[in-house]
C-alpha cells in the first residue's frame, strides 16, 4: 500500500512535470531525463518538444492501480472484476540461463546452476503456460495490508483482491538479482542497461566474446517483453519482486564496500556505479517492479547470532536500501527462516527485522502457503521454485501442474544428462 501511494506520488509527479512542458515551461533538464526514459529516443530534444503544439501526454505503460481497492463487482474498461479470496499463488526464480552451453559446461557450477536455475527458453514458456492457465500478476505488497485494532495493536490482513473475472492471482519474485560474478563466466547477462528506446535491456557477453544486447536473455526484460505482448497478464501494472543481496553490488553493478584494501580510487569506482544503477532502478520502479531483502551477505538467517544477523541487515540498509528505498519485503536466503521452525512465537531476531519495517517474510516451500501471526504484525510465507530440481522430480511435476507441466518446459537437450524422476 505504501508503494502505492509512492508510485500514485510518481506519476502526479510525472503528469506535472508533463503539464508543465506542454505549457512551455522551462523544465528542459527535467524533461530531457524523463523523456530518456519514457519516450520516443528519436524526438528527446527539449527544443523540439517546447516548439510542439500542446498534445496529450503519452500514457503511462504501467498505470498501477491496486487490486484491492476495485469495487466489488465493478467493471472497468469493459473488464469485470470479481472477488477473490482464495490462495495466492507465489513463484520465485533466479537469474535465468542465456547461454546453456557455458552453464552446463560441467565444470563444478553445472550441477547447481541445473538444481537451482531455468534457461531463459525454458523461463518464456513457463510464463506462456501460466498465462495461458488464467494467472495474473499481482504485486506482493498489495496482498496484504496492515490493519490497527481498537487496542492499538497492528497485525498483517490479507486482503480480498478484485481480479479480472475467473483469473487468479500469481506474486513473482526473483532472488539474487545482483549479476554475481561466478554468473558472469556461466552464461547469465552481465548487467542491466538501458537501451537507445528508453527500455530495459541486458547486457553481456556471447560464448565467443561478443558484446550482446538483449531483452530475450534476462529475466527481468523476458518478463517486460512478455506483458507488452500480452497486457492482460498484469491488468494492475504489477511484475515481480526483486530480491537484492549487497556483497557483489545490485542488478550489476558493483555497489558494494569491501573493507579489505578499500583505497579512494575504489570508492570513486563504487560511486561511479551508484550513479549509473540509479536510472536502472527508477525505470524498474516506474515500470511495476519491487525490491525486497535478501540480506547483504546472503545469510543463513536460521543459524547466525543476533549481532551477525543486524550488522549484515545494517550494511543492506546503507548499501542497497539507500539505493533502492523502503521495502517491507525480506527473502531468506537458502529459504531459512528467521526462528526456526517456529511460527508461533517471533524471536529477537525476527522481532528486530519487523522493528525495520518488514512485514512479509518469504521461505521457499512445495505450496504458496502464508499466515499473518498473530503475536506480531507480519505475514510469513513459502514460494514455489520452478528449477531443475523441481522440473526433473515426479512429486513436484504433479504439485507444479496448475502452472505447467514440466515435460513441456524442460530443456533435456541444453541441460546435463541427469535423473528425471518422471521419465523413469
Ligand atoms: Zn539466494
Amino acid at each position: 500500500m505504501r508503494r502505492f501511494t509512492a508510485l500514485l506520488l510518481s506519476l502526479l509527479l510525472l503528469s506535472s512535470l508533463a503539464a508543465c512542458g506542454s505549457s512551455g515551461g522551462s523544465q528542459s533538464s527535467m524533461e530531457a531525463g524523463s523523456s530518456s526514459v519514457g519516450g520516443e529516443p528519436s524526438q528527446s530534444g527539449a527544443s523540439s518538444s517546447q516548439a510542439e503544439p500542446e498534445t496529450p501526454p503519452e500514457p503511462e505503460p504501467y498505470e498501477i492501480s491496486d487490486p484491492t481497492v476495485m469495487p466489488e463487482g465493478g467493471v472497468r474498461g469493459g473488464v469485470a472484476y470479481a472477488a477473490y479470496d482464495g490462495v495466492v499463488e507465489h513463484l520465485f526464480f533466479h537469474p535465468v540461463v542465456a547461454y546453456p552451453e557455458l552453464a552446463f559446461d560441467g565444470d563444478y557450477k553445472s550441477d547447481g546452476i541445473d538444481d537451482w536455475m531455468v534457461t531463459a527458453g525454458e523461463y518464456w514458456k513457463i510464463l506462456q503456460s501460466v498465462y495461458e492457465k488464467g494467472y495474473v500478476l499481482v504485486d506482493i505488497n498489495d496482498c496484504w495490508s496492515e490493519q490497527t485494532s481498537e487496542a492499538g495493536e497492528t497485525r498483517m490482513v490479507k486482503n480480498t483482491l478484485y481480479l479480472p473475472e475467473g483469473k487468479q492471482p500469481l506474486i513473482l519474485s526473483y532472488d539474487d538479482v545482483n549479476y554475481y560474478q561466478y554468473m558472469l563466466e556461466n552464461g547469465f547477462t552481465y548487467k542491466l542497461i538501458i537501451g537507445e528506446d528508453g527500455k530495459l535491456w541486458s547486457w553481456g557477453l556471447d560464448p565467443d566474446g561478443n558484446e550482446v544486447t538483449s531483452r530475450d536473455l534476462d529475466a527481468v526484460t523476458i518478463l517486460d517483453k512478455f506483458v507488452e505482448e500480452h497486457p492482460d497478464f498484469s491488468p494492475f501494472g504489477a511484475k515481480g519482486c526483486l530480491s537484492l543481496t549487497g556483497y557483489e553490488g545490485i542488478l550489476g553493478y558493483r555497489t558494494q564496500t569491501d573493507s579489505e584494501n578499500w583505497t579512494a580510487e575504489r570508492e570513486a569506482n563504487r560511486q561511479k556505479e551508484i550513479e549509473a544503477v540509479r536510472p536502472i532502478i527508477a525505470e524498474l520502479k516506474r515500470t511495476g517492479w519491487t525490491f525486497g531483502s535478501h540480506t547483504w551477505g546472503h545469510i543463513s538467517l536460521n543459524t547466525r547470532t543476533y549481532e551477525t544477523v543486524t550488522a549484515d541487515m545494517q550494511k543492506w540498509f546503507d548499501e542497497v536500501g539507500s539505493l533502492v528505498g523502503d521495502t517491507q519485503v525480506l527473502f531468506y536466503p537458502f529459504g531459512g527462516r528467521l526462528d526456526g521452525d517456529d511460527v508461533k512465537q517471533s524471536g529477537p531476531a525476527f522481532r528486530w527485522m519487523q522493528e525495520q519495517g518488514f512485514r512479509i517474510f518469504c521461505s521457499v516451500g512445495i505450496e504458496s502457503w502464508s499466515k499473518c501471526k498473530d503475536d506480531i504484525s507480519a505475514v510469513i510465507c513459502d514460494r514455489l521454485h520452478p528449477d531443475g530440481t523441481t522440473l526433473r522430480s515426479a512429486k513436484s511435476r504433479e504439485r507444479y501442474m496448475k502452472f505447467y507441466d514440466a515435460k513441456d518446459i524442460i530443456d533435456l537437450e541444453a541441460r546435463p544428462q541427469r535423473e528425471v524422476g518422471w521419465m523413469t
